[in-house]
């Protein structure tokens, strides 16, 4: 047993959840020393490479529990699969278009305009995706 493991059941448990095969195997994927935007089939093909198997449905059930535990939050990148990220601090997003790839942008980096909610509705909060391609 490794202590990346041990680590990981520990934080499982302290967000209220056990720590099953398949939520320490996703965790050990997801919570390294670097953040990243994940989505559930990226995650399906990383399983398949350790030579294990997971369906992308329980992928995503762990995911969602995962966020729910307030261990990930959802990307509003509005592309077709969900992608979650490991960054949970409020933060905006640099999409490239060509590949998909999301990069980070630091809160504080990004003022905006925005206009005021309609009427009965309160301003949540405001996550941008800027698009960005590569100049050739
Ligand atoms: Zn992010």
């Amino acid at each position: 047993m490794t202590d990346h493991s041990t680590d990981i059941k520990t934080m499982l448990r302290s967000a209220n959840l056990r720590p099953t095969r398949q939520r320490v195997l996703l965790a050990g994927l997801l919570f390294g020393p670097t953040k990243c935007h994940v989505n559930a089939d990226v995650l399906a093909q990383k399983i398949a490479q350790m030579g294990e198997h997971m369906a992308t449905a329980t992928i995503y059930n762990c995911l969602h529990q995962f966020e729910a535990a307030g261990l990930l939050q959802r990307v509003p990148s509005g592309d077709d699969g969900i992608t979650f990220d490991t960054n949970i601090a409020k933060h905006h997003h640099f999409l490239v278009e060509e590949t998909g790839e999301l990069i980070d942008i630091p809160f504080g980096d990004l003022q905006a305009d925005v206009p005021q909610a309609p009427t009965g509705y309160e301003i949540e909060s405001v996550e941008m995706v800027v698009k960005i391609r590569k100049i050739s």
